[in-house]
C-alpha cells in the first residue's frame, strides 16, 4: 500500500537556511554566529536545521528547554562537536545530571539557579555555564548589581563560565531608545568579566550594527526566513513553504454564503477553492478576514472562518484552479512576514504552530 497522499506539507529549503546564516555572518562577523533552534528549530525540524547549520560553519547553538538540548546533542552525535546553550538553565539537581550527561551547558537567569548548579558542580566537577543577565527586558536574568555582587564574592569562582549574555527587548524597531541603552548597560557589565565572550544580539539585533555584535550572537528567526524588523527583507530568504491542495473547487452563486457562521456571502458569482489546511493544521483561526494564499500569480483571499482541516479561497477568474494543485500559504511568493500580518500574528507564531500532522520535506 502507498503511504496516504498528504494534503498539506512544509517545505524546508536547507539551501536557503545556509545563506541566511552567512548573511548574518556577514554582518556580524568576527562574531560567532550560534543559531537559536528552540521549539524544534521554529517548526522547521531542529535536527535538519541544526546539521545544515553545523555544516555551514556553527559550532554554538541555544535550546530553551532541556529536552531540546538532549535531543539536538543525539542529533549532532559524538562527530559533530558543538556547545549547547539551553537557556532554561538548571533548576535542580536532576537537571544538572541530565545536563552533564548529555554536555549541555545551562544559561543561569537567577541567583538560585547558580546556587542549585554551583551546588551540582561542587558535587560532581561537572562545571560549564552561561550567565544571564537583564539589561532591562525583565524576562530573565540576574540584574547587573547582582551580577556585580557575584563577581565581586566570588560566587562564580566554582563554574567554568563560558558566557556572559543578555536580551534586547526593542530589536525589531531599530530606533527604540532601549537598544542603545540596553547595549550600553551590558558593554558597561562585560568590564566585569574578563576574558569571558559575551552575547547580546538575536536576529533583530544582528542588523543594528557592530555595536550590537560582541563576541556571539544569537539569531533565529532571521535563519528561517523572517525579517529582522518583522517586516520581509530582501537580504533573507525564504527557507519554510507552507502548502496545502485544493480538495475541492466550486462555484458559489451570488447570495451564498461560505463556511461556519455564514460570515462570508459572495456578492457575485464567485469560484471558491477549499484546501487542506485548517487550524489543526496551524493556519491562524483569524486568517479571516484578510489573509489569503499565493495560488497562479496572485494572493487568493480566504472566505469565511477557517474551519479544523479546511479553508476556503476565492479563486474566481482563475479556470485553471483544480483538486490535487497546490496553493502556497507562505514562502517564496508570499512572504512569511507578510502572511503573518494578514493574518493576524507574527512569523515567529506562524512558523511554531505549524501542527505535527503536515508533512516536513526538507531540500537542499
Ligand atoms: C528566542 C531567543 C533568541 C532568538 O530570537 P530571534 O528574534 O528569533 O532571533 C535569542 N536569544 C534569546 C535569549 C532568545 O530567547
Amino acid at each position: 500500500m502507498s503511504p496516504p497522499r498528504s494534503v498539506s506539507r512544509l517545505r524546508v529549503d536547507l539551501s536557503a537556511l545556509a545563506a541566511n546564516y552567512r548573511t548574518v555572518q556577514g554582518l556580524t562577523g568576527p562574531a560567532d554566529v550560534a543559531p537559536v533552534v528552540k521549539a524544534d528549530g521554529y517548526g522547521l525540524g531542529a535536527a535538519a536545521v541544526a546539521r545544515r547549520l553545523w555544516d555551514e560553519g556553527a559550532r554554538s547553538f541555544f535550546t530553551a528547554r532541556l529536552a531540546g538540548g538532549e535531543a539536538l546533542r543525539r542529533t549532532l552525535g559524538p562527530e559533530r562537536e558543538a556547545a549547547i546553550y539551553v537557556l532554561d538553565g538548571c533548576s535542580d539537581p536532576s537537571d544538572g545530571e541530565r545536563l552533564a550527561h548529555s554536555d549541555l551547558t545551562p544559561v543561569l537567569s537567577s541567583t538560585a539557579q547558580i546556587d542549585v548548579f554551583t551546588g551540582f558542580s561542587n558535587a560532581t566537577g561537572y562545571k560549564p555555564a552561561a550567565l544571564h543577565v537583564d539589561t532591562g527586558m525583565n524576562r530573565l536574568g540576574v540584574r547587573p548589581e547582582e551580577a556585580l555582587a557575584l563577581v565581586e564574592t566570588g560566587a562564580l569562582a566554582a563554574l567554568d563560565l563560558k558566557l556572559v549574555m543578555s536580551h534586547l527587548a526593542c530589536a525589531i524597531t531599530p530606533e527604540h531608545p532601549m537598544n542603545a541603552r540596553q547595549a550600553a548597560r551590558f558593554r558597561e557589565l562585560t568590564k566585569s568579566f574578563p576574558g569571558v565572550r559575551a552575547s547580546l544580539a538575536n536576529s533583530g539585533g544582528c542588523f543594528l550594527g557592530p555595536d550590537y555584535a560582541f563576541d556571539l550572537v544569537r539569531p533565529g528567526i532571521a535563519l528561517y526566513g523572517g525579517g529582522p524588523t518583522e517586516a520581509p527583507d530582501p537580504r533573507i530568504a525564504a527557507v519554510g513553504s507552507f502548502e496545502a491542495r485544493i480538495l475541492q473547487v466550486r462555484d458559489v452563486p451570488a447570495g451564498e454564503s461560505v463556511g461556519y457562521g455564514a460570515t462570508w456571502t459572495a456578492e457575485r458569482a464567485t469560484r471558491v477553492a477549499v484546501i487542506g489546511a485548517g487550524y489543526a493544521d496551524g493556519l491562524p483561526r483569524s486568517a479571516f478576514p484578510g489573509g489569503g494564499a499565493w495560488f497562479e500569480g496572485a494572493v487568493r483571499p480566504f472566505l469565511g472562518r477557517v474551519s479544523m482541516d479546511l479553508a476556503a479561497l476565492d479563486v474566481t477568474g482563475c479556470e485553471t484552479a483544480e483538486p490535487g494543485q497546490w496553493v502556497e500559504l507562505f514562502g517564496e511568493h508570499l512572504k512569511l512576514d507578510d502572511a503573518a500580518r494578514a493574518d493576524g500574528s507574527v512569523a515567529y507564531e506562524l512558523l511554531t504552530r505549524i501542527a505535527p500532522r503536515v508533512e516536513r520535506i526538507h531540500e537542499d
